[in-house]
């Protein structure tokens, strides 16, 4: 069987002319209920014939992933989302709403593969990259579920999206095409690790959607103890591929750092960012540490205002991201890991 969201404009049409022996404007009305009318159902698409309804129902299998729970924070609306996919793995999607915007936070792979030490997802391993069509469909099933257009979407959820690539990549021409989803690449962000491969094909791309780097420490030796796959990539390297993004695409790049309580959060940690930033277009976004339980601790505000003190005296542009969900374990992989712990996830959908 295939799936609706794995296939692009074109192989839609494909499909229509070619094997179905339909007219090419086919595609276009199939494109229309599924991305534009959130109607994933044939037989709904009622401008088609009886007999090509059928056939597409027959071609293929449900487009949407399952939810299997829903959670809600009581502070502050942020919902999350763990879906149910065709082989029972999970997954975890996140809704933000502030001031009056949406933005969807997704999942490119089920766990991940980089195991940062302070990372939920990371701790938990990798299962598998996830298809173009399951990460279109979390997206998707969100905007069905609250009934209209989300604003703004975040690769930021569990996985590492240059590790999926041609998936991602796919994803994202889906969702911009104008006769899909027809979604503004400005409204995109890629989070990245730091897969230097990935982030020079996206340059090539120019896709116009927004990079993101977590970053979460200055130097070498200290990067290499959060995240292992600066051995791979050393950051040299990864400000160098930055650059090169930044020639190409003349864009402001974000970078991502996790404010670790006692371990990368001191004053001097903040100048040798600065140091190292010197000469980009860049825009800090610090992140304290949501706890994962794991062997750290959050750090103190006082500490997180001095860095920031110390990033906006250098000239760099900086913001504290405000913790979101944090009653709902909102940092991504954490909802997985506990349903983990659970006898058997429950179908259908849960509000807590
Ligand atoms: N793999 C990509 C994208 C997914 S992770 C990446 O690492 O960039 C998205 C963001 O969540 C990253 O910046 C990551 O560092 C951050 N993150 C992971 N665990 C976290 C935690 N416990 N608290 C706050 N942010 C966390
Ligand atoms: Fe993977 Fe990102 Fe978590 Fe690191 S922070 S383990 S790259 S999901």
């Amino acid at each position: 069987m295939r799936f609706p969201l794995d296939l692009d404009y074109e192989e839609w049409r494909k499909l229509c002319t070619e094997e179905w022996n339909e007219p090419s404007f086919r595609a276009d009305q199939i494109c229309g209920w599924l991305y534009a009318k959130r109607i994933f159902n044939f037989d709904e698409m009622t401008n088609l014939s009886m007999a090509l309804r059928k056939k597409a129902e027959e071609t293929f299998s449900s487009a949407l992933p399952e939810a299997v729970r829903q959670v809600v924070s009581k502070r502050d609306g942020t919902a999350k989302f763990l879906w149910a996919l065709q082989d029972a793995e999970q997954i975890e999607s996140v809704l933000l709403t502030q001031e009056g915007r949406t933005t969807a936070c997704i999942s490119t792979q089920v766990g991940c593969p980089l195991g940062c030490v302070f990372c939920a997802t990371g701790q938990s391993g990798f299962v598998r990259n996830l298809t173009c069509g399951e990460i279109v469909g979390q997206f998707l099933a969100m905007e069905k579920m609250q009934g209209g257009p989300i604003d703004n979407l975040v690769f930021m959820g569990m996985g590492e999206p240059f590790l999926n690539l041609d998936a991602f990549l796919k994803a994202v021409r889906i969702l911009k095409h104008p006769k899909m989803r027809n979604f503004g690449s400005r409204r995109m962000t890629v989070s990245t690790a730091g897969i230097v491969p990935g982030i020079l094909a996206l340059a090539e791309a120019n896709l116009g959607i927004r990079l993101a780097v977590s970053l979460h420490a200055p130097d070498d030796e200290l990067r290499k103890k959060l995240m292992p796959v600066t051995q791979k990539y050393p950051m040299d390297q990864l400000l160098s591929a930055i650059r090169f993004y930044q020639e190409k695409t003349n864009d402001r790049v974000s970078i991502e750092y996790l404010l670790i309580g006692g371990v990368n959060d001191s004053p001097n940690h903040a100048k040798a960012l600065a140091e190292r930033l010197k000469g980009l277009k860049s825009f800090v976004n610090l992140i304290p540490w949501n706890s994962t339980g794991i062997l750290y601790r959050k750090p103190a505000p006082v500490r997180i205002e001095q860095f920031r003190q110390v990033l906006l005296s250098k000239g760099i542009e900086t913001e504290v991201r405000r913790e979101r969900g944090e009653d709902i374990d909102a940092a991504c992989g954490q909802l997985r890991r506990k349903e983990e712990g659970r006898n058997r996830p429950v179908s259908g959908t849960a509000q807590e």
